[in-house]
């Protein structure tokens, strides 16, 4: 056995190195880039991404636009720009599924060695892609991960909802869900395909990257404005995502409300210890109308809100048990790209 490994291994390296050097694979880098409602923004998009291509000429380059249903010009300036530039696929959604699904959509479809997701808006600056991949060719790492140091440019109360959001959700979540965190990443291979794998239809990929883990390098940048169009994200979009993200990774409102059901308990069992002795002690004058209402409104109250959170759960196990696709395509650059996914 062993002298046959002695024999076969020069050989076997010989081969591959030959293989290598004839046939050199250079890696390839997809970019994915949901669009929704992007027209103007898109040209500059190009322009500055096209750059990025040039410099980085030792690497192949797929670049895939999702458009997620949008009702602007969005997909006739896709197909513009996939006639223009080789590297460019697309898939045009049938509706809008949210900017989730449309990233979805984009890591299973993807086929580099390294997948990056950035906005179309140039928020996501296309020009430090080449720092990301060298920091994961040359260290240990399986993703680049980006975080705003400020929120330059964001109405004050929308970032204060937000560091409120990510303290309580660490506090509550296994997930690691970092403050300031952007979707803008590169990833390992191995890394997305672990995405793809997790299924779920309620997707809050902030929560998915810190949940399966891996070595994150956290690249940071100030932050930028939208280059043009505007903001697709309004206060109470937000806070639903929020909510999402609070529900699909942590079960404590769950808890929280049983133990709001027990502190209630408790406290009306010594509520009637202390009717019950004071009706035997003092007899009874009527009295005390306005508080039994008070006390009946206030459990009506808790139970209608721990009902209310096990809603939350109970509607999101449904949504899930129907299995439903996560993105429809009405129309995509090439076959290789499922419609259905
Ligand atoms: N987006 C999307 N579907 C949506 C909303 C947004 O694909 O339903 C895309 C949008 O086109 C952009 C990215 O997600 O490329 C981020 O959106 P936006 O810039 O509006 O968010 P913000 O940067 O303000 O958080
Ligand atoms: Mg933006």
């Amino acid at each position: 056995m062993i002298v046959k490994e002695m024999i076969m291994k020069p050989v076997k390296n010989w081969g591959n190195n030959m293989f290598d050097k004839l046939f050199e694979r250079k890696k390839k880098i997809s970019v994915i880039v949901p669009c929704y409602n992007e027209q103007e923004s898109l040209p500059f998009f190009d322009e500055e991404f096209h750059k990025v291509v040039e410099q980085m000429t030792q690497y192949d380059f797929e670049l895939i636009y999702v458009d997620d249903g949008s009702r602007d010009s969005t997909l006739e300036e896709i197909k513009r720009l996939e006639q223009k530039r080789v590297y460019v696929r697309y898939l045009s959604f049938s509706r809008n599924f949210g900017k989730e699904a449309a990233m979805y959509a984009g890591f299973k479809n993807s086929t580099g060695d390294y997948v990056a997701v950035m906005d179309a808006d140039l928020q996501d600056p296309p020009s430090i892609l080449p720092d990301m991949v060298a920091i994961l060719e040359e260290q240990d790492f399986d993703s680049v991960a980006t975080r705003r140091v400020n929120r330059k440019g964001e109405p004050p109360i929308r970032s204060f909802f937000a560091r409120v959001f990510y303290k309580l959700i660490n506090k509550i979540s296994d997930a690691d869900i970092v403050d300031g965190a952007r979707d803008y990443r590169l990833m390992k291979r191995e890394m997305v395909d672990v995405i793809v794998e997790m299924g779920e239809r309620n997707r809050f990929s902030k929560g998915i990257f810190g949940w399966i883990g891996f070595r994150t390098y956290w690249y940071q940048y100030e932050n930028k404005e939208r280059a043009a169009g505007e903001t697709k994200w309004s206060f109470w979009k937000l806070f639903k995502y929020s909510i999402e993200g609070i529900v699909n990774f942590s079960q404590v409102p769950l808890y929280l409300s049983s133990w709001l059901g027990i502190i209630c308990t408790g406290l009306s069992v010594i509520a009637i210890i202390f009717i019950v002795v004071r009706k035997l002690i003092m007899g009874d004058p009527v009295q005390g109308w306005a508080s039994t209402i008070c006390v009946v409104i206030f459990i009506g109250g808790v139970q209608l809100f721990g009902l209310g959170i096990m809603g939350q759960y109970v509607g999101r196990t449904y949504l899930e048990s129907k299995r439903r696709p996560h993105y429809i395509a009405r129309e995509t650059s090439d076959d290789k790209i499922e419609k259905i996914g």
